[in-house]
């Protein structure tokens, strides 16, 4: 299996109602290590930056108010087939459709205010840590 590195993001809903432990929980009892991390707060230009693959979606306006309302945990996260792993611990966009045991299962309280974001490709992850880190802030 290869090892593989991709982006996180503890979401505004769950920094608020001060779920990153038990998120981390989740992830590191998946196998996953957490070899970056840092708490910031999106401007709102941030957030529209990140998900600007979603312009066209008739929720990005909400998302990206979402994402800059309050601090969320960027985090990049290791482990093999790590990419794929996560967005099984994440659970389905919809916590209704996700599986028993996912943090969105758990804690998302809906489809926009979903707890995590995860990458969800190879170039995607690559893309997506550079956005929030250094090279030398990974620390495997
Ligand atoms: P995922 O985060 O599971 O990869 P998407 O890439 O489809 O899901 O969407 C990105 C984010 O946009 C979701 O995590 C969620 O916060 C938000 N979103 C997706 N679909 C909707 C929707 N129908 N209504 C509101 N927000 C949505």
């Amino acid at each position: 299996m290869a090892t593989e590195r991709t982006l996180s993001i503890i979401k505004p809903d769950a920094t608020r109602r001060n779920l990153t432990g038990k998120i981390n929980a989740k992830f590191e009892d998946a196998g996953l290590r957490i070899v970056a991390q840092k708490r910031i707060h999106l401007t709102e230009a941030q957030a529209r930056t990140f998900y600007k693959v979603h312009a066209d979606r008739p929720f990005y306006e909400e998302l990206c108010t979402f994402m800059a309302s309050e601090p969320v945990v960027v985090q990049v996260l290791e482990g093999d087939n790590a990419i794929a792993k996560n967005r099984e611990v994440m659970g389905a966009t919809n916590p209704a459709d996700a599986d028993a045991g996912t943090i969105r299962a758990e804690f998302a309280e809906s489809v926009g205010e979903n707890s995590v974001h995860g990458s969800d490709a190879p170039e995607t992850a690559r893309d997506e840590i550079s956005y929030f880190f250094s090279g030398l802030e990974l620390v495997g």
